[in-house]
Parts: structure tokens; C-alpha cells; sequence
């Protein structure tokens, strides 16, 4: 027994009640351990002030960073193939620094219109009171991002495929049109994942990813993470420890977990996805399926070079009959869940119409052809064969 357990077993009941169970492990943990702590102790003034200054490494307070944190943020910028990652309480909160990082007062940020609905809500409503403007343009192709350029943009934000009609955006084509114009482009890269498709080879400035999503993997995580050049993203990262916006332990751990297993979920889903698209594609219960592994996407090409033959786990489809049919096949799915988000391991669906795409006017999802019958499906990892049946159970109710 070492000197201090001593002590605190001749101490009274409530130092014994605060430091009896503490241990300093005898061994070296394999696997990562949760530092589920708010704060680190220093030996003395002059270790504190190394670390607190930047000349020894090690961990202060948490919401400066953890090793939890920089777990995931080491992971984030290895699978990006990145100079530097950092991690954030959720997605939108990873889109939040960045953009600050990247604009200030009178700048401009042109972002595409089928964002998602929380980076939409951002910049117009959020972002634009602090003296950031936003354009919105039409569709994710360098010539409606060109028309939508000023003089002060400094910035461009994408999807590399969009929500949820899976639009793949031109990377290489707006990285060089960002450029050009003195502005940077910010890939949002959440539906693809580095295991598909890596945006700064191909001349984004930054990426990111909702971890609650694809990295997690396991639908119990809200968590952000970006990857880029280390001046923007210390700058991110800065941000974010000032507006509180960091991410706790047990949260990265969740998503350092869940990213070991990210190709293999990819992978897997994937696949299945395509056989999914396929068979919804022949279905006579289904107006309109809309996947960029299949000919007739509007993008089958650009998704072909950039993707290679993986498309992804995201197929939307368009139910004849609206609404009603959309309630018939909720009733008739056993497998398949409807759940507001994506990624998850198990398939999953969800309506636009009425979540995430709420917001805008009847019109103006019409005009983005989003129907009321539309479901956009995340396909998971389990049996093929059982998630056909479910789908064919499902599009029969
Ligand atoms: C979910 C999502 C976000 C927001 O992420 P949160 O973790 O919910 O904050 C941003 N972009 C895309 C494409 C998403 O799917």
C-alpha cells in the first residue's frame, strides 16, 4: 500500500469518501480510457505554466481539450488526410467555428440552397446578424456559385452530396472557382465520409462531418469534428473553446469507438444501399428513386469519377400516393425505423417533408422536388435479405 492510500485510510470518513477509490494504474490500459474529468493536476506551479503555455505538452480543463478530444481529432485528420483536426460539441457546432474562423464583419459566404436545413438557419438567420451575409445558390454547380460570388466572398460552403435528393457537388470545380476569387472552400462531407470521398485532395480548404452521424455510427452520439490546415483549424478550435462549444470525453470516446469500424460500416452499407436502390428503382409503388450510383441520377457521372463504384448508404425515394402511402409504408416497415437523423448502423427513415425540410413554404419544396411522398432512407449494416423483405412488406402496407 503506497504512503498516500496510508493517509487516506487514516483520514476521516469524508476525505476517506473522496479519495480512497483513486488509484494510479499499475498498468498500461489497452484500448482508450474514458478522461471523464473536468480538470488535470499539476506537480507544480512550474509544470502548470509549461503546459498552460505551450512548451510541455499534456491537458488543462476539458473544454480546452482532453485526450479524449484529440483522440477523435487525430482521427478525424488521419482519415481526411489532414494537417490538423479538432472536435466540437455537435456538427453545427464544428460549421459554426469554422465559418467564424474563416469570415468576419462585411464578409460573404455562398452556401448551396439544398443545405442542411441547420447550416440554412445559420447563416440566414444567425450569422447574418453578426455582419455575415449569405447567397444561397441554386444548385451545387460551379456556375450558380459564380453568379452568386461578390467581391467580399470569402468563403464557400458544400455538401459533397446533398439532402435529400443526394446531388454530389463539383469539389474540384469550386475549389478552383473559390480560389480564383480569394475565397475558401468548406466541405461539409457528412453522407460520404473519408472512407469515400477525401475533399481536400481534390483542393478544399476545410472539411467536416456531423460525428453524430457516419463517425459515431451507433445513433448515441452528438458530436462535430473538422479537418483543414492547421492555422484555420487552431483558429476553429479557438472558437470554439471561447463560445463553449467543445466536446466532452465520453462523447469523443463514443466516436473514436465508433470510428474503428467506420470502413467496414461504409462498406457494408453501402452495398447494401445499391441493392436497395436497385430493387426501389423496379418497384412499381415507387414514382421516383434517387441515387448517384444509379444511370439515371442527374449526377451518375461526376459521383462515378469522384466516388469510384461506392455511392454511399443514402437512397431516397418518391412513394406514389404522398403522404398516405408514406403513413402505409411507417405501418407496413418492421425493420426499418423512422428516425430524424442518419447513419446509424440499423436502416432508418425519415420524411423531409415534415422534419427537416418543415420550414419552407409547400411551394417551395415543390420547387426542390421534395414531395410529400418522398422518404429518404439511411441504409445500416444488417442482412441484405431482411432489409429487402422489410422494404417489400413496408411498400405493400
Ligand atoms: C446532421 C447534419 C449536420 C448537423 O450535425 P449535428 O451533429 O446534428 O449538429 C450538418 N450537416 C449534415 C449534412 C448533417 O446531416
Amino acid at each position: 500500500m503506497t504512503d498516500e492510500r496510508h493517509e487516506a485510510q487514516a483520514a476521516g470518513a469524508s476525505t476517506r469518501a473522496v479519495h480512497a477509490s483513486r488509484a494510479e494504474a499499475p498498468t498500461a490500459p489497452f484500448g482508450d480510457p474514458i478522461y471523464q474529468v473536468a480538470a488535470f493536476t499539476f506537480p507544480s506551479v512550474a509544470a502548470s505554466d509549461a503546459v498552460f503555455g505551450g512548451s510541455a505538452p499534456g491537458h488543462v480543463y476539458t473544454r480546452f481539450g482532453n485526450p479524449n478530444t484529440d483522440g477523435l481529432a487525430r482521427g478525424v485528420a488521419a482519415l481526411e488526410a489532414a494537417p490538423a483536426g479538432a472536435a466540437f460539441a455537435s456538427g453545427m457546432a464544428a460549421i459554426t467555428c469554422l465559418i467564424l474562423a474563416a469570415c468576419g464583419p462585411g464578409d460573404h459566404v455562398v452556401a448551396q440552397a439544398d443545405a442542411y436545413g441547420g447550416t440554412r438557419h445559420l447563416l440566414a438567420d444567425e450569422l447574418s446578424r453578426l455582419g455575415i451575409a449569405a447567397s444561397f445558390a441554386d444548385v451545387p454547380e460551379v456556375a450558380a456559385f459564380a453568379a452568386a460570388c461578390r467581391p467580399n466572398t470569402r468563403l464557400f460552403l458544400v455538401e459533397t452530396v446533398s439532402n435529400p435528393l443526394l446531388r454530389v457537388a463539383d469539389i474540384e470545380g469550386l475549389a478552383a472557382l473559390a480560389h480564383e476569387r480569394g475565397a475558401r472552400l468548406l466541405v461539409d462531407n457528412t453522407f460520404t465520409t473519408p472512407c469515400l470521398y477525401q475533399p481536400l485532395k481534390a483542393g478544399a480548404d476545410a472539411v467536416l462531418h456531423s460525428a453524430t452521424k457516419y463517425l459515431g455510427g451507433h445513433g448515441d452520439v452528438t458530436a462535430g469534428v473538422a479537418a483543414g490546415p492547421d492555422e484555420l483549424i487552431d483558429r476553429a478550435k479557438k472558437i470554439g473553446i471561447g463560445l463553449g462549444l467543445s466536446l466532452d470525453a465520453f462523447s469523443a470516446w463514443l466516436a473514436c469507438r465508433g470510428m474503428k469500424t467506420l470502413a467496414l460500416r461504409m462498406e457494408r452499407s453501402s452495398a447494401n444501399a445499391a441493392r436497395c436502390a436497385a430493387h426501389l428503382a423496379a418497384h412499381p409503388a415507387v414514382a421516383q428513386t434517387f441515387y448517384p450510383g444509379l444511370d439515371r441520377h442527374p449526377d451518375h457521372e461526376r459521383a462515378r469519377r469522384m466516388l469510384g463504384d461506392t455511392f454511399g448508404a443514402m437512397v431516397s425515394f418518391t412513394l406514389r400516393g404522398g403522404l398516405a402511402a408514406v403513413e402505409r409504408f411507417l405501418a407496413g416497415a418492421r425493420l426499418i425505423r423512422f428516425v430524424p437523423s442518419l447513419g446509424d448502423v440499423s436502416t432508418t427513415v425519415t420524411h423531409p417533408a415534415s422534419t427537416s425540410h418543415r420550414a419552407l413554404s409547400a411551394e417551395e419544396r415543390r420547387r426542390m422536388g421534395i414531395d410529400d411522398g418522398l422518404l429518404r432512407l439511411s441504409v445500416g449494416i444488417e442482412d441484405l435479405s431482411d432489409i429487402l423483405a422489410d422494404l417489400d412488406a413496408a411498400l405493400a402496407g
